[in-house]
């Protein structure tokens, strides 16, 4: 689910076309070759931490053999990078008949690879429609099986996720639960960076299924692209608000995509001047102790909400950010409601 498009009207859209399409230009120019420089590398270097949502998988419906497949694919890509990422458990994923251990099995690859688990509840209950006490019931039955293979290692479990980064409409109800989950050991887990992967996944799925591979070409490109309008939006944030570029947090989901795409994903981070940190490196530094002053029904990048903390109007923030393309977001819509037509208006 989308943390922010649902902000959007059409007429929003258009306003926005052309600014977005400038974008998608600018971080589509080519940044190799003899004839054209590179584009500058900061002065400062870049970091940034990598988190990945929603394990064990988002399948799409794939079986038990190629969503195995497919998941230690995205962990040995981040391997190959040295990427220390931390990723995100819903465990009612877990329970599918007669997969329940080869499923829990695929979360001890991403420890044996280094990688970190986090909570990220059970069922996936987002805070902004789930009373307080059903959200606690969330955290505690979605922590049963990860925090035990977490504490075989010796190791804890200290990273948290809202579900839609849901964080409470109110103040009351966000600082409520927070302290329920400090209570518990949790560190709530931000980013700054989300690239409406699921959008993509969900598209590439759909071509997928349908056999078409060369559309299925044409997507992964627009998704890099799409990746470096992201990433550009949000350094340019980050010096809006920092005068400089902070630790950045990309936030991604555990899918057939980024399987295939994570390589590709790492390797333009890489071209933009970064190196992979921890997460809890990233969070060290002393941008991140900036208030977080947003409190409403959406997730928004957690610059986001530094920026509605100094009074900017998020709403605004929203209009301006990049998104997938039409096509991509139709074909997205089309696979979760297979009667909807192109003309179906935005849910
Ligand atoms: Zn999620």
């Amino acid at each position: 689910m989308s943390r922010t498009r649902i902000l959007r009207s059409p007429a929003v859209l258009a306003l926005l076309a052309a600014t977005v399409f400038a974008r998608l230009l600018a971080a589509t120019t080519p940044t190799t070759g003899p004839a054209v420089p590179a584009a500058p590398l900061p002065a400062a270097r870049r970091t940034i931490a990598v988190t990945v949502d929603d394990l064990p998988f988002v399948g799409y419906g794939l079986p038990l053999e190629a969503v195995t497949r497919l998941s230690r694919d995205l962990v040995a890509a981040l391997a190959a990078r040295k990427v220390k990422a931390v990723a995100f458990v819903n465990e009612d994923k877990l329970f599918v008949p007669g997969e329940v251990d080869e499923r829990i099995a695929l979360l001890t690859v991403w420890l044996d690879a280094g990688m970190e688990l986090g909570n990220h509840t059970f069922g996936h209950t987002g805070l902004t429609r789930t009373p307080l006490p059903a959200m606690q019931d969330a955290v505690l039955k979605g922590e049963v099986v990860t925090r035990g293979l977490l504490e075989r290692r010796g190791q804890p479990l200290k990273w948290f996720r809202h579900p839609y980064t849901h964080t409470g409409t109110t103040r009351e109800i966000k600082d409520a639960f927070e302290t329920f989950l400090a209570s518990r050991g949790y560190t709530v887990a931000p980013f700054t960076i989300e690239h409406e992967d699921w959008v993509f996944a969900s598209a590439d799925a759909k071509l997928a299924a349908a056999g078409d591979a060369a559309g299925q070409t044409r997507l992964l490109a627009a998704y890099l692209d799409d990746f470096d309008a992201r990433c550009s939006f949000y350094e340019e944030r980050s010096r809006a608000l920092f005068g400089r570029e902070i630790p950045q947090v990309l936030l991604s989901h555990a899918n057939a995509l980024n399987a295939r795409a994570m390589p590709l994903l790492l390797e333009r981070l890489e071209k933009r001047g970064y190196t992979f940190v921890t997460l809890d490196e990233a969070l060290s530094d002393p941008a991140w102790k900036s208030p977080d002053g947003y409190f409403g029904k959406y997730g928004p990048s957690w610059l986001h909400r530094f920026a509605a903390a100094r009074g900017e109007d998020v709403g605004k923030l929203f209009a301006a950010e990049p998104e997938a393309p039409k096509w991509v977001q139709e074909l997205d819509r089309s696979r979760r409601e297979p009667t909807a037509t192109a003309a179906a208006p935005i849910p």
